[in-house]
């Protein structure tokens, strides 16, 4: 099974936007109008043997994870997280203990991003046995200019990535993509900063190919970047810098002056936005003269 397939057809066949839904599914967070004021809303999933290798990680880095990751959608928009809501579906074997591990982190990491747990709901595989699903869901609000979107990038932009990419997961199964900070502050510090020269972001979770191809379709526009820019994690290659995934770091396209580093994170252009014509891809990388397709580079979810 394809994400990008099933994705797709989801979006095709989702009810048309209303005036309550002003941005519909396929951006990092959806907007809805409630009250005259805009909610951004996300949900996500940390999933056993697929987002993390249940055999090395303690269950605090399961639980800080599933808040962390959805925070990072919220970074993307350059928003400020309000209140989480989680839903767990766990092994019989886990045990009260390692429960309450993943719950207690789950519950404390929210507390530390100001975004308390408000609730959620939890269910015990019985007649079958299956993985640990730790769903989170996020409500968080625009600040300052509103949520930043995928779609705004314009021809001659230039393509920032925050933080280094690549080697997220070490050896042993642990690494960064379990103890990264999502960008949260480094994003509203951005919108700040910009203002009106910030034309849109996405926060890399699925490797900076894939993700940067979502801003490119979205923007109507392609994306190029130099494979020598690329800024890489020590001892990460730049093809793995561009598909590996987990990053969290941020991929933003901006115009004119643009910081060289956010909160002590190092800002780097690695790329540019251009014409896209009919059928050309969504993203190339330009190496040693040659123009490479990154768009099917990005890392692939597929059913475990
Ligand atoms: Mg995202």
């Amino acid at each position: 099974m394809n994400e990008l397939e099933l994705l797709k057809h989801i979006y095709a066949t989702a009810t048309a936007p209303s005036a309550e839904v002003p941005i519909p599914p396929g951006d990092d967070m959806a907007m809805v109008s409630v009250g005259g004021r805009s909610i951004l809303v996300a949900i996500d999933q940390v999933v056993a043997g697929c987002h993390y290798d249940e055999a090395v990680t303690p269950l605090s880095l399961v639980g800080r994870k599933a808040i962390t990751r959805c925070l990072s959608d919220v970074a993307a928009m350059a928003a400020r997280p309000l209140v989480s809501l989680v839903a767990a579906t766990l092994p019989v074997a886990l045990g009260e203990r390692r429960a309450t591990e993943l719950f207690d982190a789950v519950r404390e990491t929210a507390e530390h991003y100001d975004c308390p747990l408000i609730g959620g709901d939890i269910a015990i595989y019985r007649q079958v046995a299956g993985p640990l699903v730790c769903s989170v869901a996020i409500m968080a609000e625009p600040t300052g200019l509103g949520p930043i979107r995928r779609a705004g990038a314009r021809v001659g932009d230039r393509v920032y990535v925050t933080g280094v990419l690549g080697g997220t997961r070490a050896d042993d199964g642990l690494g960064h993509h379990l103890l990264f900070e999502p960008r949260l502050a480094e994003a509203r510090l951005l919108a700040e900063t910009l203002g009106q020269r910030l034309h849109a972001m996405i926060d890399l979770s699925d490797g900076l190919g894939r993700d940067a191809s979502h801003l490119a379709e979205r923007s109507g526009v392609q994306i190029v970047f130099d494979a020598e820019r690329i800024p890489c994690r020590s001892g990460a290659p730049w093809r793995q810098a561009l598909s590996e995934g987990e990053d969290y770091e941020l991929c933003f396209v901006a115009t004119g002056e643009v910081p060289s580093t956010l909160e002590g994170i190092p800002v780097t252009a690695a790329g540019e936005v251009c014409r896209r014509e009919p059928g050309a891809p969504l993203v190339v990388v330009r190496s040693g003269g040659r123009n490479l397709d990154a768009t099917e580079l990005g890392w692939e979810h597929r059913s475990p």
